[in-house]
């Protein structure tokens, strides 16, 4: 390198690093409007392809790059024209979802509620977690079902019997029961009646498995066993009996 490219390089570098600069100064309007979305997508925590073979990586892709992005889109064009939306906690709002103005009832029910459901899911699952519940979680699901065993036969049950699209989940009751339920489309488990909250939720929905299971969705609920992280599951179970 001569003495003039070495001159040109350093030139090159400093205009690079002072744009960002003079285009803060140069556009404080901008700044100043540019809006911050209300919600945002969580990061999913790992590779698209850390759940294989079970739930493939393509799978995983366009559930989360593209439904549960599409979700958030949505929710926030909702909140950008209803502000008070984004004040008040989504659980809050999903509860009380049929008093909401007829004209949003729907787009919440189904966007806030896609991205709730979806943001309980994704770390629900995880490469490594340990495959037992155990602790309260574990003696609970052993009174109430007898083992795990039955308790996945119930969910697989529950979830052969949701025609279409939706969720079936393992929750904890107004008693602090355990209690398997299924909602349809995007409902969450707030718009359950006598229901405290969700230990587990799996996602019934045909973008959750069709294209690596087609319509053997009883072996994608069979597989998606294999992925549960049971220390979250432990964990939700611990903070819903507080
Ligand atoms: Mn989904």
């Amino acid at each position: 390198m001569d003495r003039r490219q070495a001159l040109q390089l350093v030139a090159g570098a400093s205009a690079a690093a002072t744009l960002p600069v003079r285009e803060a100064i140069t556009s404080p309007a901008h700044a100043r409007t540019a809006s911050v979305p209300a919600f945002t997508l969580p990061p999913l925590g790992y590779a698209f392809d850390a759940l294989e073979p079970h739930i493939d990586a393509e799978t995983m892709r366009v559930h989360y790059e593209q439904h549960h992005a599409a979700y958030v889109h949505e929710l926030n064009a909702i909140a950008a024209a209803n502000p008070s939306l984004a004040r008040i906690p989504m659980a809050r709002t999903l509860r009380a979802v049929d008093k909401l103005p007829e004209s949003l009832r729907e787009a919440v029910r189904h966007n806030m509620g896609g991205h709730w459901n979806h943001s309980f899911f994704w770390p629900l699952m995880a490469p490594g977690g340990s495959r037992e519940p155990h602790g309260p979680l574990k003696a609970a699901i052993e009174e109430t079902f007898g083992s795990v065993a039955s308790l996945r036969e119930r969910m697989g049950r529950a979830a052969r019997e949701r025609f279409g699209s939706g969720w079936v989940w393992l929750g904890v009751g107004a008693k602090g029961q355990l209690v398997v339920f299924s909602t349809p489309d995007q409902d969450t488990p707030h718009m359950v009646e006598d229901v405290r909250g969700a230990v587990l939720g799996i996602d019934l929905w045909e973008h959750a498995y069709y294209l690596k299971y087609n319509a053997g969705r009883d072996d994608y609920v069979s597989a998606w066993w294999r992925v549960l992280n049971w220390d979250r599951a432990n964990e939700t179970f611990g903070h819903l009996l507080t």
